[in-house]
């Protein structure tokens, strides 16, 4: 017999979150993950089910029916979304300004799907010209983009005009909102997005692990209509629709204490109202973005495709992001972290999304900055 393992008791160490994510967790959404479970099928959990997909339907300010969440981290929702409109041979555009647009790209390769992409640099958003352009040239049957591209900062504007462009060309839009959903404005149905699924442990002050997502009508039609039977079994639509939808069916466990959480979660945004918490994600980092700026350090993102939610801040002439970041972590328990990809040693990207988007949190943050950097 194996030796069993001496672990300690578990003592996280006090930290701010303030990188990209996951943010704090609000303490009524910790407390509610502290309370007794009870089965998967029981009222009692249908309710709380209930409860998550009213308040998932004004998350996401849309009508649609098909919404939940999936459970897994915001790329199991990447999945289900790409995973399920996908069918082998399809043509998907998706964008080339970042790291997740890049994520969208391999998920529907590994859908079966041909993968275009639509180009822009690093720290911009799409130009719905040259969207225009990718449609004309590949013809594309779904369409995906990052409203809120965490490597870079960069909120995704015009997404009506985007939306327009695909629904023309008889193309299924989807949008990734895991970084912007809760903190900055985003209207499903207003702006006619076919599919949206967003993650928790960003803007909802909840932990990772229950992803928001939402279907319309024709997008459902699209997955209920393919030829082909879904390849992942775990995040088929229609299997995890038997315990979402009317049914309540077993297909795999619900991560009870998950749900939970995003049920406080979707309360606290439910009491604050959508607007309110969209207003104080942008005053709190405001004041983080007046602040840097004051301090003669920029953002690396024009003011209107600014998201409030992740800020991008220009690493300084001769100064080393990773001591930065080593040093705001140990001397003050601040979570920040540094660019990807082709924006490597140019940003530390700030957070601002949920419980964290305090200011007392941009406070702490500011000064500690300070010192750092002095
Ligand atoms: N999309 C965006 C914009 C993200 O920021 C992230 C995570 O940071 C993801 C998708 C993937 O989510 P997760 O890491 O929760 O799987």
């Amino acid at each position: 017999m194996n030796d069993a393992p001496e672990i300690d008791e578990l003592v996280p160490p006090d930290r701010t979150l303030m990188g990209p994510g996951p943010s704090d967790v609000h303490p009524r959404v910790l407390r509610s993950m502290a309370t007794p479970l009870v089965g998967y099928l029981d009222d009692y959990c249908v309710e709380v089910m209930n409860d998550v997909q009213d308040g998932l339907r004004y998350l996401f300010q849309t009508d649609n029916e098909h919404t939940f969440a999936v459970s897994g981290t915001g790329s199991a929702a990447m999945e289900t979304a790409f995973g399920n409109l996908v069918e082998p041979g399809e043509t998907v555009l998706v964008p080339d300004n970042g790291y997740f647009g890049a994520r969208m790209g391999e998920i529907a390769e590994r859908a079966g799907g041909e993968v275009v992409t639509v180009e822009a640099p690093w720290g911009e958003p799409l130009d719905p010209a040259d969207v225009e352009a990718a449609f004309d040239e590949h013809s594309p049957t779904v369409f995906g983009f990052v409203h809120g591209e965490t490597s870079t900062g960069v909120r995704q504007t015009s997404v009506s005009d985007l939306t327009g462009i695909a629904h023309e060309n008889d193309a299924y839009v989807v949008a990734d909102t895991v970084a912007s959903l809760g903190g900055v404005e985003f209207h499903t149905d207003e702006w006619d997005v076919d599919a949206v699924y967003s993650g928790s442990q960003k803007c909802l002050s909840a932990p990772p692990g229950a992803s928001p997502i939402t279907f319309n009508e024709r997008a459902v039609e699209k997955v209920r209509t393919r030829e082909e039977p879904v390849r992942s079994w775990y995040l088929d639509f229609e299997g995890v629709w038997e315990y979402w939808g009317e049914e309540r069916n077993y297909h795999h466990t619900g991560p009870i204490s998950t749900l939970y959480a995003l049920r406080e979660a979707l309360r606290l945004v439910s009491e604050e109202g959508l607007e309110g918490t969209w207003d104080r994600h942008e005053r709190v980092a405001g004041a983080l973005k007046e602040g840097v700026e004051a301090m003669g350090i920029g953002l690396n993102v024009a003011d209107e495709h600014w998201l409030p939610t992740l800020n991008p801040v220009r690493v300084p002439d001769g100064v080393d992001d990773g001591e930065v970041i080593d040093r705001l972590i140990e001397d003050h328990g601040i979570e920040i972290v540094g660019g990807l990809g082709a924006l490597d040693g140019e940003v530390f990207r700030v957070g601002c999304m949920g419980h964290s988007a305090r200011p007392a949190n941009v406070t702490q943050f500011m000064a500690a900055f300070g010192s750092v950097l002095a």
